[in-house]
């Protein structure tokens, strides 16, 4: 591994940190030799050491990051808001900031799914959406409906529940005695794609598959849930559109419920505010396509602050409805719609009316994409891809060495003030939807060059 060179008081932070602080999906020992990059500030794009070193952070921090870090109007919100209420529970009482963000969260649906439970983190949303949609089927005489379909690759979060519908061996499978196994239906990963076949037949062809799944055990399943148009955390797997309107039809043939998680790819990630508005895609006859629950979280707050939550329909929201306390949702968390992070929400939602964020991303995007045609075409790269905000292309390497590029191309990035942290061979890239001109081209020929050296190593 290639030395990365740290100041002395952010060596003994490093140090201190290793002592006490259990890092998320890291694997400990690999600290011997990947650094860790003690962070003092955040502006716009970037982030800071403190030792004055500086990193584009090109995955958005784990792709919550909308409008950069330290905004402006996002700041002057919460500050604001911090005067006036910084928290107060929800049952039995309400505040502005949590019914304005729920009245404009159903207005951008079209009210097709006009009612909004929140909770802090993203896997507690899905745990959210799976118990309703379970529990939901009781209360209407169908308690045998309590299985789950989800795609091949699929990821939905790390609590159990969450898990059992995650189809990535490396973070279920050591608990998968825990589980609660799912049906894992064929992902419509445009990659698959045999010889003369398009994006779009396969999404057929998945689709047929889930047919033949509903039709043997439909009567057993509660709902499917899907990652709609990009699945991120098994590799960025990108599918056609018209495996979501497909998956709808599906749904309602069989009268099983239709999950979008939209964690990572709701607020205009792929282009769109919701992935599912792109939904129609080849049949224009489905103008909206709506699934029966949304989950958000990640860049609904901007990056500030956990939030999390799942809007669905009157028809759920009227299953619960009743004076037996029992066929109530009686779901919580003691943090569920705190103040503070709904006024982020807010802020963040009001800067993608003044900015008009969706088309200035279509630009963004059209430059990043230019700029990176050099590696696009670079003959150890494999299916470059692009959807949104959302850029990724697979390294030609055995799959041996796929985590030790990873580590490899992670570290070299740092060295060229990239945050950059590939998933295996894929290397992607998720930055804030605040890139100018130069920080676009910054970020390619930088990636181009991580890449070259890294490769060179394999
Ligand atoms: C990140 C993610 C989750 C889990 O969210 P957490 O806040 O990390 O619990 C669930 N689903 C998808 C698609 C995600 O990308």
């Amino acid at each position: 591994m290639d030395k990365y060179t740290q100041s002395e008081s952010q060596s003994d932070m490093v140090q201190r940190s290793l002592h006490s602080v259990w890092h998320p999906c890291t694997q400990m020992q690999h600290h011997e030799s990947v650094p860790l990059v003690p962070v003092s500030h955040g502006r716009g794009a970037w982030l800071y050491g403190s030792d004055g070193k500086r990193y584009l952070d090109a995955i958005s921090s784990w792709w919550v990051n909308l409008f950069g870090h330290a905004n402006p109007r996002i700041n002057a919100a919460l500050k604001d808001q911090l005067d006036k209420l910084e928290h107060a529970m929800l049952a039995g009482l309400t505040h502005e900031p949590v019914i304005r963000l729920s009245e404009k969260l159903a207005a951008l649906t079209g009210h097709a799914l006009g009612h909004c439970f929140y909770a802090s983190d993203g896997a507690s949303a899905v745990e959210i959406a799976l118990k309703m949609s379970f529990h939901a089927w009781r209360n209407a005489g169908h308690s045998e409906k309590r299985e789950f379909i989800c795609l091949q690759g699929s990821y939905h979060g790390e609590t159990i529940g969450a898990l059992a519908v995650t189809d990535v061996a490396l973070f279920r499978d050591a608990y998968g005695p825990l589980l609660h196994g799912a049906h894992v239906a064929m992902s419509p990963d445009a990659r698959a794609a045999q010889k003369g076949e398009t994006a779009a037949d396969v999404a057929y062809r998945a689709a047929h598959a889930l047919e033949l799944l509903l039709q043997q055990r439909s009567t057993h399943i509660a709902a499917l849930i899907i990652e709609p148009l990009v699945q991120c955390a098994t590799g960025m797997a990108m599918h056609d559109p018209v495996y979501l309107a497909q998956a709808r039809a599906l749904c309602d043939k069989y009268e099983v419920h239709l999950i979008f998680d939209e964690i990572a790819v709701g607020c205009g990630r792929t282009g769109t505010f919701f992935a599912s508005e792109q939904a129609c895609g080849a049949s224009p006859e489905t103008a909206a396509v709506w699934p029966d629950f949304v989950c958000l979280s990640k860049g609904i707050s901007g990056g500030y602050l956990p939030l999390s939550l799942v809007m669905t329909t009157d028809a759920i929201y009227q299953a619960f409805y009743d004076a037996d306390t029992a066929r109530g949702f009686l779901h919580s968390h003691s943090y569920t719609g705190n103040p503070l992070a709904c006024r982020a929400a807010l802020a963040t939602l009001a800067i993608f009316d003044e900015d008009d964020v969706l088309n200035a991303n279509r630009a963004r995007a059209q430059r990043l994409t230019a700029a990176l045609q050099p590696l696009a075409h670079h003959d150890r790269v494999r299916n470059f891809r692009q959807r949104g905000m959302i850029w990724a292309f697979d390294a030609v390497i055995d799959d041996a060495a796929a985590s030790r590029f990873s580590r490899r191309f992670f570290t070299h990035a740092l060295q060229n003030e990239l945050l950059l942290r590939p998933i295996g061979r894929t290397v992607y890239l998720m930055p804030p939807y605040i890139l100018d001109d130069a920080e676009c081209d910054i970020l390619a020929a930088r990636t181009a060059s991580v890449f070259e050296s890294t490769i060179g190593h394999e």
